[in-house]
Parts: C-alpha cells; sequence; structure tokens
C-alpha cells in the first residue's frame, strides 16, 4: 500500500528529544499533511470497519488525535485512557512500570459496559507497557479488547508485550 510509505515520510524525527539519546518519532508533521493525515485514518477504519467494534479507547496524549476520527468513522464512542487526576468523575486505575518508576492510566467508571468491544489506539508503540495498561483497565470492565492499533512501532526497543491481544502497527516508522 503506497499510502504507509507517505505515511512514514511524513512523521519527523527529532534527536535527543525528551533526553539526550532519544530520538523522538514526531507526529505532529503527519498531522500538516491533510492527505498522509487521512489515509492514516483511512487505513485503520478499512480494518476495523466491519469488526462490531463499540468502543475506541485513546490513550493519552496522541491517542486523542487518532482516536476520534477513527471512532466516528466506524460508528463507535470514544473512551479517553487519561493520566492520573485529570478525569473529573469517578475512575479506575491500573499502574504500570515505565523505563524508571511507574506511572498511572485511569478510565472512568460508566464509560464502557461488560460484553462491548473495544479497540485501544496510540501513536506509538515501544516496549508495549502502555497499551498493556490499557488491555488490563477495560478487561477488568469485562470489555473484550479486540486489538491495540498504532501508527509506528519502535524496532531497537524490544516490545515485552506481555498480553494475548494483537497490536496491529501500521508499519510507518521511519528508517
Ligand atoms: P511503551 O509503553 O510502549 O514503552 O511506550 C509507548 C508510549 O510512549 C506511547 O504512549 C507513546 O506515545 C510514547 N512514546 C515513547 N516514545 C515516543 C516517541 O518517540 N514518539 C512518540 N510520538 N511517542 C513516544
Amino acid at each position: 500500500d503506497d499510502r504507509i510509505a507517505r505515511i512514514g515520510s511524513a512523521i519527523r524525527v527529532i534527536r535527543d528529544f525528551p533526553k539526550p539519546g532519544i530520538m523522538f518519532q514526531d507526529i505532529t508533521t503527519l498531522l500538516l499533511d491533510p492527505q498522509a493525515f487521512k489515509d492514516t485514518i483511512d487505513l485503520f477504519v478499512e480494518r476495523y470497519k466491519d469488526k462490531e467494534i463499540s468502543v475506541v479507547a485513546g490513550i493519552e496524549a496522541r491517542g486523542f488525535i487518532f482516536g476520534p476520527p477513527i471512532a466516528l468513522a466506524i460508528g463507535a464512542k470514544f473512551v479517553p485512557m487519561r493520566k492520573p487526576n485529570k478525569l473529573p468523575g469517578e475512575v479506575i486505575s491500573e499502574e504500570y512500570s515505565l523505563e524508571y518508576g511507574t506511572d498511572k492510566m485511569e478510565m472512568h467508571v460508566g464509560a464502557v459496559q461488560a460484553g462491548e468491544r473495544a479497540l485501544v489506539i496510540d501513536d506509538l508503540i515501544a516496549t508495549g507497557g502502555t497499551l498493556c495498561a490499557a488491555i488490563k483497565l477495560l478487561e477488568r470492565v469485562g470489555v473484550d479488547v479486540v486489538e491495540c492499533a498504532c501508527v509506528i512501532e519502535l524496532l531497537e526497543l524490544k516490545v515485552m508485550f506481555q498480553s494475548q491481544i494483537s497490536i496491529f502497527v501500521l508499519g510507518a516508522g521511519p528508517a
């Protein structure tokens, strides 16, 4: 699919951000190219439109950019998975490990119902820890996670994904 190459070349790499040694994959330049941005959304929509998904769960912050247009196109609701103390209502939370230390992800109680079918979306997968926390949160309330989807996979970091859920990556990471 030649759309993938165009998406890949619209993603910018910023060296030493947010700290020395990190090659940050910056998707904001993809958003500046309306055709590449649309192609990104279309590729996900083509994959998920007939999968009876009623929930698109987007991970803060860049899952909030890709998730809503996919949700609207497939007729699903959008549920934000947020950093701690951001959601105003009652939440359930899941702690997960980072390279150094831990973080927490939160979701509103009542946003999803047991038995619903969900897609989890983020911009990038590195170790998979973030996606794993989202899967756990959804599964704890009885949601069936159909798949996780991202635009980019960081190949230099091995995915340590401890889940049975499959991950779909557009594969548009810069060479
Ligand atoms: P993981 O939990 O898989 O190790 O890390 C993935 C999370 O880190 C995602 O939420 C992703 O947005 C963020 N992340 C880590 N490195 C990068 C990067 O180089 N570019 C972008 N856009 N996000 C990153």
